[in-house]
């Protein structure tokens, strides 16, 4: 006898159960998903299920065998790559729009938030005459604007690039220091990987504008047509904002498309003592950022915005489609017709991008400013870049300790010394290393100059300044018992 599968199970009730669990997980108190204790695997481990055993199981499954052996991701002391746990309004605004409004597609307040949250982050980083589309990072958020940029570049020598294809050859230029997305969207956008000049950077990570306008006549001279010059307001590695200003002026000396990667280090321009370092920021044609990064919102939310939508429009229209279009009122509602959100698709993000399915992103992003205000948001970035500099500042003065970059956002490369250790680039590996596995305290490394550097990041919503003590306290209470093995 085949039993009956219905859509049953009271979501108020279900939640709370998964509320209480990943309360359990936010104490940060059991062990890494992959320590030699964990037994998740045997339990989850089987085979194709032909018989359902129902939503409860599925809940009771989550919540004690998938939950708790969750990401490390979330924990207050991660500091590794440029990614954290969301903060709360972020997961209840995403867990809203997951039932009440599975696309972000006809007009009701959900695809109503879409434009007034990208309004509010536009007006918050001061691009307030930009107008924008999400995305699921920084990876689309680029291409999308990169895809702007060959439009424009195209349409200047009478070409419809994203309808006919192209012919010419293109480059584009970015520092060395430069996302590596940008050079995937090159390749995905038929100008190529190889065609992304690496201009080099000073010794604080930032773009040599000499270097970009020798770069850019040399390519004029050879005929191939430049696309975009790419800057960072935030390296992934180090924080480093390039000269947007200086950059910005060649680019329009050159008439080039300026883009700014701001993916990470966009919201920096809300602490008053860095501001500046973001003059120029308005002469960019294009600037990204990651929500999902140091805002604090759920994964899978990023920004692209530009000066005019319909470049976008023409960059990535799918063209109309009968089972679009088709299903619209098409008539301006009559005088009494009661007009229907099924009969507006709101703003048509579809077409400003690559994607048709996608979640209504706008909400988190409206959750997450209206919960703490632009004054919340501002503490917390103060908060974090404040730490990158006390982790400066310590590491100056501690004769155990190196500083190897001066932070400008929330990064801080340094590292362990100590006069009889001979190579300080494994010392400093293992360190590492030894730290993870204690798995309170997680940056990650990167090189500096050929030296490794233990790297904090810190954007985390639960993240203080306890987090950079223990860190510190963490790397020299090991470098000191690695010291005397
Ligand atoms: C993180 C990052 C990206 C890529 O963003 P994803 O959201 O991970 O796809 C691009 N550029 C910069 C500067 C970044 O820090």
């Amino acid at each position: 006898m085949q039993k009956e599968y219905a859509e049953t199970g009271n979501i108020q009730n279900l939640l709370s159960q998964i509320g209480a669990g990943l309360d359990q997980y936010l104490k940060f108190e059991h062990k890494d998903a992959l320590h030699p204790e964990s037994r998740w695997r045997d339990a989850l481990d089987i085979a194709l299920p032909q018989q359902g055993v129902g939503i409860g199981k599925v809940t009771e499954e989550l919540v004690n065998q998938i939950i708790p052996n969750g990401s490390a991701i979330t924990k207050p002391g991660f500091s590794s790559f440029i990614t954290t746990g969301p903060a709360s309004a972020a997961t209840l605004a995403a867990t809203a729009a997951n039932i009440a409004a599975p696309q972000r597609y006809t007009l009701n307040a959900f695809n109503f938030l879409e434009e007034l949250s990208m309004q509010w982050l536009a007006s918050m980083c001061r691009i307030s005459h930009m107008q924008g589309i999400y995305s699921s990072g920084g990876s689309v958020a680029n291409l999308l604007a990169l895809g702007a940029a060959r439009q424009f570049a195209f349409e200047k020598i009478g070409q419809d690039v994203a309808a006919n294809g192209m012919d010419s050859p293109t480059c584009l230029y970015a520092s060395e220091e430069a996302h590596h997305t940008i050079q995937r969207a090159a390749g995905v956008l038929g100008i190529g990987r190889r065609s992304v000049r690496k201009i080099a950077c000073d010794n604080q990570g930032r773009m040599r504008v000499g270097e970009l306008q020798r770069a850019i006549t040399a390519d004029k001279q050879s005929g191939v047509l430049p696309i975009a010059i790419v800057a960072n307001a935030g390296t992934t590695n180090t924080g480093a904002i390039d000269p947007l200003q200086q950059i910005g002026e060649i680019a329009k000396q050159h008439d080039l498309w300026f883009h700014v990667d701001g993916a990470y280090g966009l919201p920096g321009i809300l602490d008053e003592r860095i501001s500046h370092l973001y003059q120029g920021l308005e002469l960019a044609d294009s600037v990204i950022v990651d929500p999902h990064k140091w805002l604090g919102a759920s994964v899978g939310v990023a920004a692209t915005f530009v000066r005019d939508r319909q470049l976008l429009y023409r960059a990535f229209t799918q063209e109309p489609a009968d089972y679009l279009e088709g299903a619209m009122e098409q008539e301006a509602s009559s005088p009494g017709v009661i007009a229907h959100s099924q009969d507006d698709f709101g703003i048509p993000y579809y077409d400003y991008g690559v994607e048709l399915s996608a979640p209504c992103r706008g909400v988190i992003v409206w959750a997450l400013i209206r919960e703490i205000g632009v004054e919340g948001m501002t503490q917390r970035i103060r908060r974090h870049r404040d730490m990158a500099s006390y982790i400066a500042k310590v590491a100056r003065a501690h004769p155990n300790l190196e500083l190897l970059n001066e932070p400008t956002l929330s990064i801080c490369c340094f590292r362990y010394v100590g006069p009889n250790i001979v190579d300080l680039n494994l010392f400093n590996q293992r360190l590492h290393r030894r730290l993870i596995r204690e798995n309170e305290n997680l940056p990650s490394t990167t090189q500096i100059r050929g030296q490794l550097a233990l790297r904090p990041c810190f954007i985390g919503a639960r993240t203080h300044q306890e987090h950079a003590d223990a860190l510190l306290d963490d790397v020299l209470r090991i470098g000191k018992e690695m010291e005397n093995e």
